[in-house]
């Protein structure tokens, strides 16, 4: 594709933010304490471009909690550990369903719909469980090495509260376990997925941690290669069907990028060949996504000629 970005992003960024902040619309995730209480008016955009330029605006220094973007973390562990068998016990079809949802999950016997949703998530989380001896090192010492960042990690409040607040995820977990599709002890696998979902991370470290799936599975920075090439490619199909709720359609529609975004306002898109756009602000739309953040991708993704179809 085309892409028609200057040289200097940061101007255009600027202009982009400006406008994102008159978006009044959105209410930030009250369903625990620890998120109802973040400002609102934080607004944070990043481009960090595949030649290693990370251009900035707003408040890009700031750690948020990542939610329920750390689903691609997970999947990326458990298909280089499962391989093909991984997807026996999770679809890849999106699911027109609230990521919570849990009637789906009966009628089509524990096998979750794609691994974006929760109970695909807590799924990968039983697989991380079962093969890692520490779950959590093992994902954390990935998303640092990502970002190159030691310092990054979990938020323990937010980690407690999701906990306290976590019926609906047991109730998939447990649902998922008597049908069979679940091998772990389910509480462990429900903390797994907890400490994932409150791990904090600035729209900076955001955007650096995926750039390997904008550059065909290897992370231009280190040179490594992260997933294969069709492995990332794969997570980008995920990411483009499902990875903004069951808003995914429009968003295809309207921008036309591979995409996720959680609960506490974060949204990262990827362009592939080009980079990573990150962006947050905590007021999430009536589908679960930060309102600024999708007027910020859509507007920057429509006037660069981002859309991947
Ligand atoms: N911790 C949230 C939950 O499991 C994550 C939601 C999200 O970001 O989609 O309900």
């Amino acid at each position: 594709q085309s892409i028609n970005a200057p040289d200097n992003l940061k101007p255009l960024l600027q202009e982009i933010l400006q406008q994102a902040l008159r978006v009044g619309e959105g209410k930030v995730a009250d369903y625990i304490p620890a998120l109802a209480e973040v400002k609102p008016d934080y607004c944070a955009l990043t481009v960090a471009t595949l030649d290693g330029k990370v251009t900035s605006v707003g408040d890009s220094e700031v750690a948020f909690s990542i939610q329920s973007i750390s689903k691609i973390f997970g999947l990326m562990l458990a298909m280089e550990r499962m391989g093909e068998s991984l997807w026996d016990r999770v679809q890849m079809e999106p699911s027109g369903q609230p990521f919570n949802s849990i009637v789906q999950l009966e009628w089509e016997r524990g096998i979750p719909r794609n691994p974006m949703i929760n109970a695909g998530a807590i799924l990968v989380s039983d697989v991380l469980v079962s093969h890692y001896s520490t779950s959590k090192a093992a994902v954390l010492s990935m998303v640092r090495g990502l970002c190159n960042n030691d310092t990054l990690s979990a938020d323990s409040r937010v980690h407690e509260s999701e906990r306290e607040h976590g019926s609906r995820n047991a109730a998939l977990a447990y649902l998922m376990k008597s049908f069979g599709n679940i091998d772990a002890d389910v509480e462990e696998v429900l903390d797994h997925y907890f400490w994932q979902c409150a791990l904090t991370m600035n729209t900076e470290d955001l955007a650096r941690s995926l750039a390997f799936l904008a550059n065909r599975g290897k992370c231009p920075r280190s040179g490594r290669q992260i997933t294969s090439h069709r492995d990332a490619q794969r997570i980008n199909a995920l990411l483009s069907t499902s990875g903004m709720y069951d808003q995914s359609g429009q968003f295809a529609f309207t921008v036309g990028l591979p995409a996720k975004s959680g609960v506490g306002g974060g949204i990262v898109a990827i362009v592939p060949d080009y980079g990573v756009i990150a962006a947050w602000s905590p007021p999430l739309n009536s589908y679960g996504n930060s309102a600024r953040g999708m007027a910020m991708i859509r507007n920057l993704a429509n006037q660069l000629g981002l859309s991947v179809y």
